[in-house]
């Protein structure tokens, strides 16, 4: 079907013109469509009666397709394993596409599209998407489930065929309707659509574009923000970001603003630990968000200046003019520099804890606290991050209890009254002195640091949130000078002791706010700019 015009009303075409044009295009086809519909015998509701005049409708229109029925006992079920009726197969031998249910409504235009993809042979999916799919080498089972009166569901249906025609050998695709398969709607809790689940995981919750339904669906979790691909073996830029944080994202919007080349590196997830944070309160404009919800805000603004390589670890850097440095994947030759690497969790480094890490003792309450629903945990640290976590976990109705070393916690005063609001209990001098358990963790060795008497808890969890350590590996290797708590050492215009290398954000030190380095990150790049304009280590050459 040619696309339609910018401005071109569909209702300008009478509906004789639509079947015109819709015969001359399904005559074009090169591939031959079969479709077999399978009902279950005596079984002659609504949806077989649609399915079934569906597609008479449209062999009226072409001898494309061809139209089998087979009841749910006959062999064919059995070959394709159709229990349920009824269901539709489209092209069974060529590709794994089944509709649980019948296209009404607005499924209509999935059905319509899904005949000309599948006559045409190709998926017709984008550059991006057809990358994302080209690497995936294990089989994807997919379940799209869709309504007759959601306009959202199409596209997101029709995502779901594009993969099944570009990678039949692996991707296999269900299009359920939740009205006629209400048992499956509940057991997935598929109770608004589109809904998507790979592999029984939730890879999409509405419609997604074309290569974020292709990624969500390869990494089985639903991916929010789309971030290209690059192969250059080479890339030169004036700035080279370090850390994908608010700190590093600010500084790659102000510096290419400025008119600086700037790409930013990140090896982990973006946005730092504001993505496993699960509240950020007050970020101005913002009374409450979730932390994964700020940082697709952040990361989709970044992306509209700046380059961003995810997924890459910076391995070396070679100061210099230009700078040096090479990645997992590439080099950069940069002018400057800017360490936006953060901070790291704090380890307690007690008996157990490397251990049982992963097996009940967790850094992150976002990622693991859904896992101990029901279950007793303890959270460990007195701080804001602590508190925000052990109210997190009790809304989700995780038992816990906090376990603090002094009898005053060092967070927010509005924080600690929703605790207490919230009667979760606090072990005051209490130190975490051994995580016990064989697989899992069973139970913790505590100490009352005042009296020290010992006493064992039984538990199920440990979440560990007793601060940060600034992430300076990369700073120490190539000889940034460091403050005395560990932190980088630079000037008010963030500048190192290296030239053309400067810092931002919480491998800095100071209040680890999100607006603090996101502040820091635009300072920096504006300092930046301005040396780059006027390069303060020519005259520091001159001088010497
Ligand atoms: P933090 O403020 O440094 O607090 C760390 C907590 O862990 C402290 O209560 C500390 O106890 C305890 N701790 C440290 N080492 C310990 C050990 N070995 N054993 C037992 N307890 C230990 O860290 P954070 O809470 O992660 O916060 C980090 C930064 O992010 C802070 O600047 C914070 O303000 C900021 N943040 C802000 C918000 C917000 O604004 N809403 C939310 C989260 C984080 P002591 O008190 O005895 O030292």
């Amino acid at each position: 079907m040619s696309p339609m015009q910018p401005g071109a009303q569909p209702e300008q075409m009478t509906q004789e013109q639509f079947l015109r044009q819709l015969r001359l295009t399904l005559e074009k086809l090169p591939n031959e469509i079969p479709l077999y519909l399978f009902t279950r015998p005596g079984q002659d509701d609504v949806f077989v009666q649609a399915a079934r005049q569906l597609v008479r409708s449209f062999r009226e229109l072409t001898d494309k397709i061809t139209f089998r029925e087979y009841a749910l006992d006959h062999e064919m079920a059995r070959r394709y394993r159709v229990d349920r009726a009824p269901t539709l197969l489209f092209a069974p031998e060529r590709c794994s596409i089944r509709w649980l249910g019948a296209p009404l409504g607005e499924e209509g235009r999935t059905f319509l599209e899904m005949i000309i993809l599948l006559g045409l042979g190709q998926s017709n999916l984008n550059d991006q998407a057809k990358k994302v799919l080209k690497d995936l080498q294990e089989p994807r089972s997919v379940k799209v489930f869709v309504s007759a009166t959601c306009p959202y569901c199409p596209q997101q249906a029709v995502n779901g065929v594009r993969a099944a025609i570009e990678k039949p050998e692996l991707v296999s695709l269900e299009i359920i309707d939740i009205q006629s398969n209400p048992d499956l709607a509940n057991r997935y809790n598929a109770h608004s659509v589109p809904q998507t689940f790979t592999n029984e995981v939730l890879t999409g919750m509405g419609a997604q574009p074309e290569e974020l339904f292709m990624l969500s669906m390869k990494k089985l979790e639903e991916v929010t923000v789309f971030i290209p691909d690059s192969d250059a073996p080479v890339v030169d830029t004036d700035l080279l970001i370090v850390g994908g944080g608010p700190a590093g994202l600010t500084a790659g919007i102000y510096a290419v603003r400025s008119g600086l080349k700037a790409a930013v590196v990140e090896r982990g997830a973006l946005g730092g630990q504001v993505a496993t944070t699960p509240v950020v309160e007050n970020y101005p404009g913002l009374t409450q968000v979730g932390g994964k919800a700020l940082v697709d805000i952040m990361v989709s603004h970044a992306l509209q200046y700046v380059q961003i390589f995810q997924g890459e670890a910076v391995i070396d850097i070679q100061p210099g003019d230009p700078i040096e440095i090479t990645t997992s994947r590439r080099k950069f030759r940069s002018k400057s520099v800017l360490l936006a690497t953060g901070a790291s969790h704090k380890h307690l480094g007690v008996p157990g804890e490397s251990r049982l890490s992963g097996k009940g003792v967790s850094y992150c309450s976002t990622c693991d606290g859904p896992l101990f629903k029901g279950k007793k945990v303890i959270m460990v640290g007195g701080g804001n991050s602590a508190v925000t976590e052990a109210l997190h976990l009790h809304h989700m109705g995780v038992d816990v209890t906090l376990v603090h070393r002094r009898d005053t916690l060092r967070a927010q005063q509005y924080l600690v009254k929703n605790l207490e609001e919230n009667r979760i209990p606090v072990l005051w001098n209490t130190e975490v002195k051994e995580i016990k358990g064989k697989d899992r963790v069973k139970e913790v060795l505590l100490v009352d640091n005042r009296s020290k008497k010992p006493s064992t808890l039984k538990i199920d969890g440990v979440f560990l949130s007793i601060g940060y350590e600034p992430a300076v590996d990369l700073a120490r290797k190539i000889g940034v000078a460091l403050t005395e708590d560990g932190y980088i050492r630079r000037d008010a215009k963030h500048r190192t002791n290296i030239p053309g290398i400067y810092s931002a954000g919480d491998v800095e030190g100071g209040y680890k706010q999100i607006v603090t380095a996101a502040g820091q990150g635009s300072e920096a790049a504006l300092s930046i700019f301005e040396d780059m304009m006027h390069p303060y280590w020519e005259k520091v050459k001159a001088q010497a």
